[in-house]
């Protein structure tokens, strides 16, 4: 009974949002790339069923913040069996001692979060030595701290432009793919666009200009349930929806799972505060709304 409510819902909510990132993607100025963007389903704290039905209904691209998590997942027996295009997306904050763990991962597609050189270095050593020279680079991004605010991790702004000229030009297993940012919550955009957004967008246009890349060239990552439809007409390629696709998340025993009626995602929910829960619940992800 539950799995078949579960594949419905699943299904619908995929097909909704994407519907509304092809609509969204129609109000585009005509000045930006018209890449199609891509959809990550974030299925943090979701079991592995919910994504193998996400996968059932086309999607491909899914994100998970926690390395131990998706590590789990990306072995688990039901998702290797039913899932072989898929293509995981790292969007947690990445501690050096967990590369070489996070580049085990089969179907890894992107690294969405690196945030300094000496990580890209070590990225680049450890996809080297784990992968050998004849395979493909490992597609990377850079993480930018757009807010400023101290307990966001990424790089700062004014570092883009050094830090990105040094992975092309120094780590040779690495794909540089473009920018990513988390940004502040609950920006208001009655106030006018989202300044995260805006300040990523400045800052491709400035690795664009600097090393001599075509926009097109250069993807951003930025977006998430409540403001990916904005985020795409301002140019983003790479949006990272989770709560909308698979309900909202729910994290036992854990100080941040205070109660929020609201079918929306509650802004208050940090994605990297979110990442800590899952560590601390570790074992005990499950799912509390299917
Ligand atoms: C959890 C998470 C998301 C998805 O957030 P939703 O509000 O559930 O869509 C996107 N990006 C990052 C980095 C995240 O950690």
């Amino acid at each position: 009974m539950w799995r078949a409510a579960m594949s419905e819902e699943v299904g619908k909510a995929i097909q909704s949002v994407l519907e509304r990132v092809t609509q969204a993607a129609t109000r585009r100025p005509r000045t930006l790339p018209a890449v199609t963007p891509r959809l990550v389903a974030v299925s943090k704290t979701k079991p592995p069923e919910m994504i193998v039905e996400a996968y059932r209904h086309g999607q491909r691209n899914f994100g998970e913040n926690y390395v131990n998590e998706l590590v789990e997942k990306a072995s688990d027996p039901l998702i290797l069996e039913s899932c072989p295009e898929i293509k995981w997306h790292f969007i947690g904050h990445l501690q050096k001692n967990n590369v070489n763990k996070l580049l085990g991962v089969s179907n890894l597609f992107l690294v969405e979060t690196v945030d300094s050189a000496k990580l890209a270095d070590r990225v680049n050593s450890s996809w080297q030595r784990l992968r050998g020279a004849d395979t493909q680079r490992l597609k990377v991004m850079v993480q930018i701290n757009t807010s400023g605010e101290q307990n966001k991790h990424g790089l700062p702004p004014e570092e883009t432009v050094s830090t990105v000229k040094y992975i092309v030009s120094q780590c040779s297993a690495l794909h540089f793919l473009g920018l990513m940012t988390i940004g502040r919550y609950g920006y208001d955009l009655t106030l006018g666009p989202n300044p995260d957004f805006q300040m990523l967008l400045s800052r491709r246009q400035e690795v664009c200009d600097s090393l001599k890349l075509p926009l097109e060239e250069v993807e951003l990552s930025m977006g998430m349930s409540t403001d990916f439809e904005h985020a795409i007409e301002v140019g983003a390629t790479n949006v990272r929806v989770g709560s909308i696709i698979f309900g909202n998340r729910e994290y036992p025993n854990s100080a941040t799972n205070t109660p929020n009626p609201s079918p929306n995602p509650s802004p208050a929910h940090s994605p990297e505060k979110t990442s800590k829960a899952v560590e601390r619940t570790k074992g005990s992800d499950v799912c509390l709304l299917f």
